[in-house]
């Protein structure tokens, strides 16, 4: 058994992150997924980025709206059966919060695991006050934040550890532990946080078992960032998985596989 914290779908006009991605169709999620025995996935979507590749923010007629974004993913999840659900990746910078949104999560409830927030794509430092009612209502929904987490000035990880502090009682997972760093920050915090975790996506191999050694295998969740290099985004992950398994018990090795995201997302298998 195998879950996937980390994917992506979506369809927007413009070209967005280091990978310069515009088109992640569901489909090869799915055919991704059933290619490389991946039972279950966590998928957000790309229509929620509101700066491009270049950093330019997108013109309004190309943004998607984010509720119309998190109607499509879920339109997506529900035609795939069970084995999927919603990271609503939220638009702080150019939206807010609404009464409509929060009715949508109400009624939606079952299929969403959480949120996603990706500082670095939104363009606002992950302290600033913007992400504020959408962490409040991650409090009264009891939903965990996945955060994407770089040292770019918006998306570091000690900025996550700042909220943390101050949301004791959401569970944050920040995700690559770091991009283009050592991990050595990210890992000290996530050991030092309770409501902070880490996962695997675009880790080195070498990074991802110190962060296991040294937070516990309770804290690290295997996270790839499928579909973003194709239906074999997985080929790079198989080495990773072998290794996880050669190097720990089955216990610890389910945990990160498996076992983290099950509890934490609220998956039932
Ligand atoms: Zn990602």
């Amino acid at each position: 058994m195998l879950i996937d914290s980390h994917t992506h779908i979506g369809c927007i006009d413009y070209k967005v992150g280091k990978n310069k991605v515009f088109t992640l169709a569901g489909e090869d999620l799915i055919a991704a997924m059933k290619k490389y025995s991946v039972d279950y996935a966590l998928v957000s979507s790309i229509e929620g980025a509101e700066f491009d590749t270049n950093g330019r923010l997108a013109p309004v007629d190309k943004q998607v709206p984010q509720l119309q974004s998190f109607k499509n993913l879920l339109q997506f999840i529900r035609n795939n059966g069970d084995s999927l659900k919603a990271l609503l990746w939220i638009k702080p910078y150019t939206e807010k919060t609404t009464a409509a949104l929060e009715e949508f999560i109400t009624e939606n409830r079952k299929y969403i695991a959480g949120f996603k927030m990706h500082p670095s794509l939104s363009r606002i430092k992950f302290t600033d006050h913007r992400f504020r009612p959408y962490l409040d209502l991650a409090r009264r929904f009891a939903m965990p934040v996945q955060v994407h987490t770089e040292n770019d000035g918006f998306s570091n990880a000690e900025y996550v550890a700042d909220i943390a502090c101050v949301y004791t009682d959401i569970d944050f997972v920040v995700v690559h532990m770091g991009l283009n760093t050592d991990n050595k920050e990210a890992i000290d915090i996530i050991r030092n946080h309770d409501n902070i975790y880490g996962d695997t996506c675009e880790v080195k191999h070498e990074n991802v078992i110190r962060a296991i050694e040294e937070c516990g295998s309770q804290k690290i969740l295997f996270g790839t960032d499928a579909v973003v290099h194709g239906i074999d985004t997985y080929v790079r992950y198989l080495p990773l998985i072998k290794l996880i398994r050669k190097t720990f018990s089955k216990e610890e090795a389910d945990n990160v596989l498996l076992k983290n995201s099950q509890r934490l997302f609220k998956v039932n298998l």
